[in-house]
């Protein structure tokens, strides 16, 4: 078996398990029955059905039969498991059986008739990643199992390091199936066959996964590309936490594959941005040997990430936020995607040069709105709830502040830089009355969640022209694409990507 997606099986009822080995048949290379969600009895009957012509699997089949101590879903005793595997019938239609390297051990003691070449030995640990991983498998390779499985928990991405240690350890060596579970331990589950590494598991839909972090086939095979992936292929990411919202991998990915590149966008979620940098980023430093190419920086490390960039450029500096890194030799360059993401739109619709332009609100964006719009020598007006909080940005970029209720449609064009429309915060809600919108002629809200926001429908029925966030979010995106590729970005992919999501 080679560079393959497996699905795990973790329906509980004998019906829809039986209807789920065909469907995960279908969508995915191999099929992993996980026994444990069954009774013993049910597990038989399936066993059993598997030998009828008319139910026979096509794809390599693999059985795991585990004990919840060790990750699976039922109690079974030592001796029920040592008995189930001695009296197993099932050889003939399976590809592998998974088990765990204390059975492992004991049933290479015994006289009992194991198929020894179909064995995974395999050994999870569900608290964290221990250090002692390359002698754990060396002991596992001792075994007559033909392959290894080390599943370890990532509770920091840096834990991912010990896991493509053990991969590249195993070259040459028993084949290896080696991932971390939870969010930070996507990377393994997204690499681990380019690198080396026999499978790597992918859930059938959401909510089926039979660990944490597990993402689905189509996510591996559509989103990230698993099997296309060479080991030098280019890697890209966004560090960030939470980075599970993140659309940028939709976009970034879309963007690879259409243009049939020989890379992969992923999300990084990072608690410690210093030590990322020096063990996964930085050419002089890290301590994985791959291809990366470039970062987006999202929450909370657009500052903080400063102080490791070797070269900031201007705007950048101007804007006090890296959001986006590009690794050129041996030194990390820090660029800000965000001014030109934001601005470049307007610029397509309006000429702001001495327009009014009502910037509301007076956080991270407006920021980078504003440093726009004074390159651009418009006539800007920063709209806040806060006049203090307002001040410091008004009086960087030399503009005016005015109360938030005191708008009145007095602007060209007016910018909304508060999360406010935006779904899960206050969707359905607008900062600027339909009355007031009368005689503006631009209105463009930075929120993409929803697509047409309530300020934007309202716009519309005061005749004012609209633009939503989505292209923001996509300029930006295209903007790190080209700094990283030196290619022209397929803008037309990425908005498809993302707004098909929506
Ligand atoms: P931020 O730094 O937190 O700033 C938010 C601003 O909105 C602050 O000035 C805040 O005022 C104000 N505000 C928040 N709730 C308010 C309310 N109920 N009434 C009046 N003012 C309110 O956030 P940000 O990074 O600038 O992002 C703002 C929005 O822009 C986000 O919600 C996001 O949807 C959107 N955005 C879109 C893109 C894109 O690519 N399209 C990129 C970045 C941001 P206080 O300081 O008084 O709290």
């Amino acid at each position: 078996m080679n560079s393959i997606i497996c699905a795990p099986i973790t329906e509980t009822k004998l019906h829809t398990f039986l209807a789920k080995i065909h469907e995960a048949e279908r969508i995915a290379d191999a099929v992993e029955l996980r026994g444990d969600y069954l009774t013993e009895g049910e597990l038989t009957f399936v066993i059993k059905s598997l030998f009828v012509p008319s139910q026979k699997v096509q794809k390599p089949l693999i059985l795991t039969y585990r004990p919840r101590e060790q990750g699976g879903q039922k109690d079974i005793m030592f001796n029920d498991r040592l008995r189930f595997w001695r009296k197993f019938g099932g050889w003939n239609v399976i590809t592998y059986a998974d088990i765990e390297l204390d059975m492992v051990e004991r049933l290479a003691k015994t006289r009992f008739r194991i198929r020894w070449e179909k064995v995974i030995c395999s050994w999870h640990d569900f608290a964290e990643t221990p250090y002692d991983l390359i002698a754990r498998y060396d002991r596992m390779a001792d075994t007559p199992a033909a392959v290894v499985k080390i599943a370890t928990k990532a509770n920091r991405i840096g834990d991912c390091l010990r896991i493509f240690e053990l991969i590249e350890h195993a070259k040459g060596k028993k084949p290896v199936i080696a991932l971390a579970m939870g969010l930070p331990g996507l990377m393994t589950r997204a690499l681990a066959l380019s690198r080396g590494a026999m499978l790597t598991f992918g859930s059938l839909r959401p909510g089926a996964e039979s660990a944490s972090g597990q993402p689905t086939v189509a996510e591996l095979r559509d989103l990230y590309r698993v099997k296309e992936l060479s080991r030098d292929g280019e890697i890209f990411g966004v560090i960030g936490n939470p980075v599970s919202h993140s659309r940028s991998p939709l976009m970034h990915n879309a963007a690879l594959k259409s243009l049939n590149r020989d890379g992969v966008y992923l999300p990084f979620e990072v608690d410690d941005v210093a030590s990322f940098v020096c063990g996964f980023v930085h050419p002089k430093t890290r301590k994985l040997d791959w291809n990366l190419r470039g970062l987006s920086v999202t929450i909370p490390h657009k500052l903080s990430i400063i102080p490791f960039i070797d070269v900031v450029d201007a705007t950048a500096k101007a804007i006090g936020a890296v959001n986006t890194v590009v690794i050129e030799g041996d030194e990390l360059h820090g660029y800000n995607t965000d001014v030109i993401g934001a601005v470049k739109p307007l610029d397509e619709m309006i000429n702001v040069k001495g327009a009014r332009v009502a910037v509301i609100g007076a956080g991270g964006s407006a920021r980078a709105i504003c440093y726009g719009l004074s390159q651009r020598e418009a006539d800007v007006t920063i709209y806040a709830r806060d006049l203090k909080k307002a001040q410091p940005l008004a009086d960087e970029f030399k503009t005016r502040t005015a109360s938030l209720e005191s708008f009145k449609g007095q602007a060209d064009v007016a910018i909304n830089c508060t999360p406010i429309g935006m779904h899960g915060h206050s969707e359905g809600q607008s900062p600027i009355n339909v009355e007031s919108l009368k005689g503006v002629k631009l209105v463009y809200d930075l929120i993409y969640t929803p697509e047409e926001t309530a300020l934007l429908r309202d716009a519309k029925q005061a005749g004012c022209r609209t633009l939503g966030g989505l292209a923001m979010l996509v300029g930006q995106a295209a903007e790190q694409f080209r700094l990283w590729t030196g290619l022209e970005a397929p803008v037309d992919v990425m908005w498809r990507a993302v707004s098909m999501n929506s």
